[in-house]
């Protein structure tokens, strides 16, 4: 069961004296999202929360699943979070809002334009709900192989994502950095699962929010540099927005551990995690949905940014 939110909506949490009741909530006319056969939409329920829109599958479900997390609490929850136009604005000022893989500019036009060319090629293959899933994931890793390829050809140093990050047009969405804050001060892991690059992510994290947070880990694609600073490879599996899911976590712990990575998801990490039974998932793509799969949950909150 899936909850799916508009891109404006902040993420909090929806306070213990909220009910969904015939008063707050009324059916959501669902015609116009039926074209995209992957969504089930079914007799969704329309919120308004707080000034937000919010649409909902199933709000007796959802209370019960909110009562039943609280009960557990802290100590069996777990927060997995797409990182682009999930945390980060969609828009901003009126503009499409950088991706993490969009804002970096290698320092090299050529090759800037080689990765735009194929943007511009797998990105409305990418969204085509026509294309089988599992065609369209073969589709994925052509794409983030070429484009992993072109950056270690094309050449890139570490300064280049520094500088890119600072001139980017990328902000995260209003509440993020509370709801980290409430997340440390209550234990609760964050695990940021992105298809996009680890170390350009790790760079807005600093550059935006302008503080480390000790609960947050993060499982994506990330780069080798040599003493210069000059990228020479990728670790481990490259992780497309199609493959994103809790066996990555398997991979990429001890991957990272060996390769002393600090800020490396340890293998005491990755089984802790997996003993977290309860589950925010947030999201916006639907290959986000599989971001838990493989994971033994008793209860799962899905949100969507549309
Ligand atoms: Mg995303």
């Amino acid at each position: 069961m899936s909850y799916w939110l508009p891109n404006s909506f902040l993420p909090r949490f929806i306070p213990s004296h909220f009910k969904f009741t015939s008063k707050n909530c009324r059916l959501w006319s669902n015609r116009s999202y039926s074209k995209n056969k992957n969504i089930q939409v079914q007799n969704m329920e329309h919120v308004v929360f707080d000034g937000a829109q919010v649409m909902v599958g199933d709000p007796q479900l959802l209370q019960s699943k909110i009562s039943s997390i609280r009960l557990e609490g802290p100590s069996k929850l777990q927060v997995i979070a797409d990182f682009d136009a999930t945390l980060t604005k969609y828009w901003i000022d009126g503009q499409r809002g950088h991706s993490s893989h969009g804002l970096l500019q290698q320092g090299n036009p050529e090759y800037d334009l080689k990765r735009q060319k194929l943007y511009d090629h797998y990105h409305p293959l990418e969204i085509d709900p026509t294309i089988p899933l599992d065609k369209k994931a073969k589709l994925m890793e052509e794409w983030w192989g070429k484009t992993h390829a072109l950056l270690i050809e094309g050449g890139l140093n570490y300064d280049s994502i520094k500088s890119s990050v600072a001139e980017s047009r990328i902000a995260f969405r209003e509440g993020v950095i509370e709801l980290f804050e409430l997340l440390e001060k209550s234990n609760v892991p964050v695990l940021i699962f992105s298809a996009g690059l680890a170390d350009i992510i790790k760079e807005v994290l600093r550059q935006k929010l302008h503080r480390s947070f000790k609960n947050v880990n993060i499982v994506s694609n990330r780069m080798v540099f040599n003493q210069n600073g000059d990228l020479v490879s990728f670790r481990g599996k490259t992780i497309h927005v199609l493959n994103k899911n809790e066996h990555a976590i398997d991979m990429a712990g001890p991957v990272h551990e060996q390769l002393g990575d600090a800020n490396r998801l340890t293998t005491d990490d990755a089984s802790s995690v997996k003993k977290r039974t309860n589950v925010l998932l947030l999201g916006d793509h639907i290959g986000d949905l599989g971001m838990s799969d493989g994971l033994n949950y008793n209860t799962k909150i899905s949100v969507g940014f549309l």
